[in-house]
């Protein structure tokens, strides 16, 4: 199997296939760095991990113009390893963590990029915050003091299931929180523009539902090993 030209033939047809407005994120996890440079020599700069070490050996041996996103679960005292070059935190689920964030981008002297995950999915295993927590935290004082980060959107995972309707409704109760929250006016650290939904087996019913950004992982590079 020539799997060089497999992966740099899924890049570009996603390339291809996705609406302008929808970012790509390849969800390198568990690959090597080769196979990564074979969707970066195919034009892919956006990937993907869900292990906090991982993705800082993989940012210290690849080449820097990628942006590195963290989709997985976050360890508070775990950021300070990936508060360096971190492009975007999908995974905020608490506002302890977002706290964190913020005092080691401040560390860094950076302004670090974050996602507000949201529990849309049925099984109880799935991270992140119901809709009232999340009007709750948007309009807390204590979110105004977090100079350093900038909450960018929501991120949120359906329900593994084949049952499109439930995915669909999952996906568009996500999509109206956050359009309940672009309607508000933007303050320094709140500018919502990214609804982070949608994976290999579900991109499609996520764009048809507002993503505007695809965190895509197998049906680019294959099934994984763990
Ligand atoms: C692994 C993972 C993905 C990619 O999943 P695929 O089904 O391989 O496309 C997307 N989002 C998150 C949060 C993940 O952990």
């Amino acid at each position: 199997m020539n799997s060089e030209s497999n992966i740099a033939k899924a890049i570009n047809s996603y390339i291809d296939e996705l609406p302008s407005h929808v970012t790509l994120v390849a969800v390198s996890k568990t690959k090597p760095n080769d196979t990564i440079m074979e969707a970066y020599d195919a034009g892919q700069r956006v990937f993907g991990e869900n292990k906090i070490q991982d993705m800082a050996t993989k940012w210290e041996a690849l080449p820097k113009d990628i942006e590195w996103h963290m989709i997985g679960h976050v360890q508070r005292n775990k950021v300070k390893y990936m508060a360096p070059f971190v492009s975007l935190i999908h995974g905020v689920d608490s506002l302890k963590l977002l706290k964190e964030i913020d005092k080691q981008a401040k560390k860094n002297n950076r302004i670090i990029n974050c996602l507000l995950q949201v529990h849309i999915a049925q099984e109880s295993t799935k991270f992140g915050f119901d809709d009232a927590e999340i009007r709750n935290l948007i309009s807390s004082n204590e979110l105004s003091e977090l100079d350093n980060i900038v909450i960018q959107g929501l991120m949120g995972m359906a329900t593994f299931t084949d049952d499109e309707e439930q995915i669909k409704s999952e996906f568009k109760s996500l999509n109206a929180l956050f359009t309940e929250l672009k309607n508000k006016p933007d303050t320094a650290n709140l500018k919502p523009q990214i609804l982070s939904m949608g994976m290999s087996g579900d991109y499609q019913l996520a764009i048809d539902c507002g993503s505007t950004m695809v965190r895509i992982g197998s049906s680019i590079f294959g099934a994984r090993n763990y």
